[in-house]
């Protein structure tokens, strides 16, 4: 058996080999092929699991970016990288590179209710329950707000595309209510995509908003979500569909069906509802906020390959508490567990890979993917030297792995292939990243910057009973532990590979 996988793993050495040009030949001090599966079998499920539910816990209140608790997270991280003997490529020294991050921490549940008119005077009031029903805004500014609710399909303004959803509307001092995205497809429709995109962001339909004198949003984006901007004087609620269809009740219009022919005549379909609506949220902006991206560096021990570059990463960050903690355990602590233990797994076989390897865990990511556009930007080894950047993203849930943008990198996809049809034996296919909708992981930055670049995913496992994303229910115990040990000995084996 173990001969057998020792002639495999050669086999898909040779294939690498073809891959990533060797310019000298392998020091004697290359690890065998013994000591890497050796090491292989070291990577166990339960110290992933272990970083999974420590990243998750209390302790780190959901890791929003700029926060103490985030940097007591990129912290630990970076004590774990010092103990492995992986050295910091951080800013003048650290671990650490930082950039400027604002933040907003949402300090209690907040308040919505509807004001239901009843025969003449009367009103009957709704309120709506947190989380099943609704979110206090991530960055939405503290204060409370009763008002109309005004309905404004995608709240875009758009002259240059003959479209705009206040046009006629009056929403002075009112709440408007708006759909998330926009009313063309990436998929369908790419050209029309690519000119509607930039009303696509969070951020431009709160500032649109604002601009056309709105105190209140009501959104239709029903999780937890601080990538967005905060506007002082705009109180943002984030509704799902129990308020959507009571605020639509008794209008004669129906919200889907409404959505539809917005879509389909492209015009916009705006009316004032008739509906009052208090929201309250409590928050608090810190404008002081500092990000931080964590990078560890394995240097490579060949003097001319050592400048080729393989990147592991993963986004360290999550969405904070939001008055109940949003533990994140899926989203993301399930990839920074993998990409650890690809550190570790790597620190063993070091020296004796002859390029580097960088291990870049990103902040702000949820944020509107900031750290990885910063790291780009500022980038700790030059972008032309990234042979090969590999994203850990949501990975602890499910029984089969997708290697996205696996068609767009063949090369990069053969090696992971191979080493799971050897090695893992889990099922695996490749994607196809069109990626032109708003970046809505690390590896989207990555693509953009023509580095060559594959996400590893998993899929197909029972849905959970409860929603996960970005809710308070992303526990580590629905996170499966075999797949966090089968996704990072599938990581380790294919980085030695490109990096041998
Ligand atoms: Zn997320």
């Amino acid at each position: 058996m173990i001969k057998h996988r020792l002639v495999c793993l050669l086999a898909a050495t040779g294939i690498a080999c073809s891959l990533f040009a060797q310019a000298t030949p392998s020091p004697s001090r290359a690890p065998g092929e013994q000591k890497i599966l050796d090491v292989m079998h070291s990577i166990s499920s339960h110290t992933l699991l272990e970083y999974v539910r420590l990243l998750s816990s209390e302790e780190y209140e959901g890791r929003l970016t700029g926060t103490p608790s985030y940097n007591k997270a990129a912290q630990w991280t970076a004590d774990m990288f010092q103990r492995w003997n992986v050295k910091p490529l951080g800013d003048r020294g650290s671990y650490f590179q930082e950039f400027p991050n604002p933040y907003t921490l949402v300090l209690d549940g907040g308040e919505l209710t509807l004001h239901v008119p009843v025969s003449g005077k009367d009103t009957l009031r709704k309120t709506y329950r947190y989380e099943a029903e609704y979110y206090p805004g991530s960055t939405s500014d503290a204060g409370t707000v009763t008002a109309e609710v005004m309905y404004v399909g995608y709240g875009m303004t758009a002259p240059e595309l003959g479209y705009d959803d206040y046009r006629g509307i009056d929403v002075k001092g009112k709440i408007v209510m708006f759909e998330p995205e926009i009313p063309v497809s990436p998929v369908r429709q790419p050209d029309l995509f690519m000119k509607w995109r930039p009303y696509s962001f969070h951020d431009y339909k709160m500032k649109n908003a604002f601009a056309h004198g709105a105190a209140g949003v009501l959104y239709n984006y029903h999780i937890v979500n601080p990538n967005c901007v905060f506007i002082k004087g705009l109180v943002v609620s984030y509704v799902g569909r129990n308020v959507i269809q009571d605020v639509f009740m008794g209008t004669g219009k129906n919200r889907d069906s409404l959505v539809q022919r917005i879509r389909t005549r492209l015009s916009p379909a705006s009316f004032p509802t008739g509906k009052t609506v208090t929201m309250r949220c409590a928050t608090e902006h810190h404008t002081e906020g500092v990000a931080r991206n964590v990078i560890g560096y394995i240097e490579g021990s060949d003097p001319v390959l050592k400048n080729e570059v393989i990147i592991v990463g993963g986004h360290l960050d999550h969405v904070g508490k939001n008055h109940l903690l949003m533990p994140g355990a899926n989203d993301n602590a399930s990839g920074v567990a993998v990409a650890l233990g690809t550190a570790e797994a790597l620190s063993k076989v070091s020296p004796g890979l002859r390029r580097s390897v960088l291990i870049l865990l990103f902040g702000a990511e949820e944020q509107g993917v900031k750290g990885s556009e910063y790291y780009l930007g500022h980038p700790s080894v030059p972008n032309t030297q990234v042979k090969a950047f590999i994203n850990l993203e949501s990975i602890g849930r499910g029984e089969k792995l997708g290697v996205g943008a696996g068609k767009n990198y063949p090369a990069l996809w053969e090696v992971v292939e191979q080493n799971n049809r050897r090695f893992i034996h889990r099922s695996i296919s490749a994607d196809t990243t069109a990626n032109l909708a708003r970046p809505r992981q690390d590896a989207a930055h990555f693509l953009w910057a023509k580095i060559p670049t594959i996400g590893i995913g998993t899929y197909g496992a029972p849905p959970v009973p409860v929603a996960t994303y970005h809710t308070t229910q992303d526990k580590v115990e629905y996170i499966t532990p075999e797949i966090l040990e089968d996704i990072c000995r599938l990581t380790f084996l294919s980085v030695v590979e490109m990096a041998r």
